[in-house]
């Protein structure tokens, strides 16, 4: 029988307020913590952070941080760890800063933790980071003999957050039981590394269940800052459900599809669920699902504030050479699609995205949902 293989942070703490406790947490991992976050990030949660290190009588130092997780960014924070004596690496704010703090601490021999400030997407939690070029392409995937000790998200500030990262959580969140059912129908290993595990499909099911109930509910309660149940439902499902479900669950035509999007200049701007978003659409025209799965998918995703269609991704029909671009690089050797349970061809990629844009459109004006808008990069 083949080998499975599930993987996990060691500690996952959510809550309001939870920022407050980060030093006890942390404390166990390594002493004179380094603390990778923006400024924006920093100037929204420095005081929190820094008075919950404070209370635990730890040290520590922070260092700003650029817009991506590139080659560089990680290089210069092994510089800051080596030259600082950090016991532990702490990623604060967005997923690039968590990324970035992820490869440094590993290329350091140090422990990493992860503290998203936002429910943005699903990459806090796994053992692995997505590194991009300078202008925010896609270039590789980093792994790791081992996930983040902690991974800790405050739902107080991410009800403070701007709707849209959760809105983008959401988008990433829902793709991943569709990739993970697509793999454990499959013979591809997750990004795990072996076969899937029932104990990390069941998640990305529970992920996408949890979503239809409470995601539109959590969007009201952000828009009023406030926690709610709906919210604590849908930032589990964000973050630890769909992060797990990710990982050991296996990913596929989705996130494919999002990283080859990477490379066309219209999608610039759009968070990472929004581009995956129209990846699961597509993926779902390419797996021929049930068609009330498809049209339910579409009509959901665009209550939430998801893009389903070319358009909302900055892209039109007429944009051939674009969409072929995007198409050979969804295929390419080593992506995820190839975990799809039948060969897919650029072709097949083409094809289907060109179909997404006329399904969807069909499937809202049947439902009296609003028409898709075009997205403008910036
Ligand atoms: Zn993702």
């Amino acid at each position: 029988m083949p080998t499975t293989i599930f993987t996990s942070p060691s500690t996952y703490v959510q809550g309001p307020g939870v920022l407050e406790e980060l030093g006890t947490h942390l404390a166990p991992l390594g002493a004179n913590p380094l603390i990778v976050a923006d400024d924006t990030v920093w100037d929204l949660v420095g005081e929190s952070v820094s008075a919950g290190l404070k209370a635990a009588d730890i040290a520590f130092e922070r260092v700003g941080f650029g817009r991506y997780a590139t080659p560089e960014a990680v290089d210069s924070l092994v510089e800051k760890i080596r030259s600082g004596s950090h016991g532990v690496i702490v990623g604060l704010g967005g997923g690039s800063a968590i990324d970035a703090a992820k490869a440094a601490g590993h290329l350091a021999d140090i422990r990493w933790a992860s503290v998203p400030t936002a429910a943005s997407s699903d990459a806090p939690t796994s053992a692995l980071s997505v590194i991009y070029t300078e202008d925010g392409e896609f270039l590789e995937y980093r792994f790791f003999p081992r996930n983040p000790d902690l991974v800790l998200i405050d739902t107080a500030v991410v009800a403070n957050a701007p709707v849209r990262f959760l809105v983008g959580g959401i988008g990433d969140a829902l793709a991943t039981w569709i990739e993970a059912r697509a793999t454990a129908r499959g013979r591809s290993d997750t990004m795990a590394g072996a076969r899937p595990t029932r104990s990390a499909t069941a998640p990305a099911h529970l992920a996408w269940e949890l979503l239809h109930e409470n995601a539109l509910a959590a969007i009201d309660a952000v828009e009023a800052k406030a926690v709610t149940p709906a919210l604590e439902a849908t930032v589990e499902a964000c973050t630890l459900l769909s992060g797990l479900g990710f990982e050991s669950g296996g990913l596929a035509a989705a996130h494919a599809i999002h990283n080859a999007l990477t490379a066309a200049p219209q999608a610039h701007g759009l968070t990472h669920g929004e581009k995956v978003n129209l990846g699961t659409t597509v993926q779902l025209i390419l797996e021929g699902a049930e068609r009330e799965e498809i049209e339910d998918f579409i009509e959901f995703s665009t209550l939430v504030g998801l893009p389903t269609t070319l358009t909302e991704v900055g892209l039109t029909l007429e944009d051939e050479k674009e969409l072929r671009a995007v198409s050979e690089a969804a295929v390419v050797e080593g992506e995820t699609i190839h975990a799809m349970p039948f060969e897919v061809t650029a072709e097949m990629v083409y094809t289907a995205l060109r179909a997404a844009e006329q399904l969807s459109r069909r499937v809202r004006a049947r439902r009296g949902l609003p028409e898709p808008e075009l997205h403008t990069a910036h």
